[in-house]
């Protein structure tokens, strides 16, 4: 296997559907890039401060996941001038239609006048953030897969007009992705962006997440047993629990079929608090000091700075720009 490149955008606070989804799947092995991508975070408009507490709590969860060891790489995007450069070039080179194209666009903004210029642009930017990298995969969800798709578009026209200086990158979907849904409306995934008591964030107190998963949406009737269709609530809670256990869904099932739904609901709550326990606080042991995370950073931000420096040298240098 390639090396992998996976960002997170700090537009809310970190979920344990971010977690189980993305986050707890990441390894530190050779060569794996990891960063914040707070480029993407000012796409739609933002609060400053909001913006930099943002960044620093996904910070602190990479480096308590350990991200950041055995050569692997953890920076935050903004302090890497490159990508910025490598979206402009990547945006001459792109074509309104293929950008017009993407269903992210246009379920967000497509049509309205008062969205940001970012928000149309942002494909550039993640094209630039994987070219720059030279990865062979990016593993993403469905929703990302279409912008990785135009990534290669764009890596093969530049290969295509200005010689060969990009890999071209495949998407990587996993094939059973844990969707983690509301605990208040199992039918809607559970969302950064809606902050209630159906999300679930990483870094709050055990305290409230037990509440949290206690005040859970359930169904009718009786019996904890998996069906997506007829029994969402205890569906999502199965998946939760069989996600973090990394146990298989009919061996939970076997054992709860009938210890009634607060039962069920409590070891559930406690699955949770437990599994995340140990990031949860390492995490919010670092934020007590962002000094100390940004000097953490310091290494990674020195490595993505070098890799991909040379990149847009190299680009830049084909496309016909005169290097100093
Ligand atoms: P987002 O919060 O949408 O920026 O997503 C960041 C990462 O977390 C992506 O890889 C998503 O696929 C993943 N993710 C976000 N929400 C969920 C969820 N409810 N269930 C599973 N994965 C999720």
């Amino acid at each position: 296997m390639g090396k992998s490149l996976s960002f997170i955008t700090p537009s809310g606070r970190v979920t344990l559907g971010n977690y189980i989804g993305a986050l707890s799947q990441w390894t530190a092995a050779p060569g794996n890039v990891y960063a914040v991508a707070d480029l993407h975070g000012i796409t739609t408009p933002w609060n400053p401060e909001t913006l930099r507490t943002y960044i620093i709590e996904i910070a602190s969860v990479l480096i308590a996941l350990g991200l950041d060891q055995n050569q692997s790489i953890v920076y935050i995007q903004s302090q890497v001038a490159a990508h910025a450069e490598m979206a402009w070039l990547l945006e001459c080179v792109g074509h309104m239609g293929e950008f017009q194209r993407m269903t992210q666009f246009k379920a967000k903004g497509r049509g309205r006048g008062d969205i940001s210029v970012g928000l149309f642009t942002y494909p550039a930017l993640m094209a630039g953030d994987i070219l720059l990298h030279d990865v062979d995969t990016v593993p993403v969800g469905e929703d990302q897969k279409q912008h990785v798709e135009l990534t290669r578009d764009l890596a093969i026209r530049v290969n295509h007009l200005f010689g060969p200086v990009f890999t071209v990158p495949e998407p990587k979907v996993p094939t059973v992705g844990a969707r983690v849904r509301s605990l208040k409306n199992p039918n809607e995934k559970m969302s950064k962006s809606v902050i209630d008591d159906g999300t679930v964030l990483l870094l709050e107190s055990p305290d409230s997440i037990h509440r949290k998963f206690m005040a859970a949406v359930t169904d009718s009737g009786r019996e904890v047993h998996y069906d997506p269709v007829e029994k969402p609530g205890i569906s999502n809670l199965l998946e939760i629990y069989a996600a973090l256990a990394k146990e298989p869904l009919d061996d939970i099932v076997a054992r709860y079929r009938t210890a009634g739904y607060g039962t069920f609901k409590r070891k559930v709550a406690e699955v949770v608090i437990e599994s995340t326990k140990s990031v949860r606080e390492s995490a919010l042991a670092l934020q007590t000091n962002s000094e100390e995370i940004l000097n953490r950073l310091q290494q990674g931000r020195q490595e993505a700075w070098s890799t991909t420096n040379a990149k847009l040298q190299q680009v830049k240098r084909a496309m016909g720009f005169w290097l100093p």
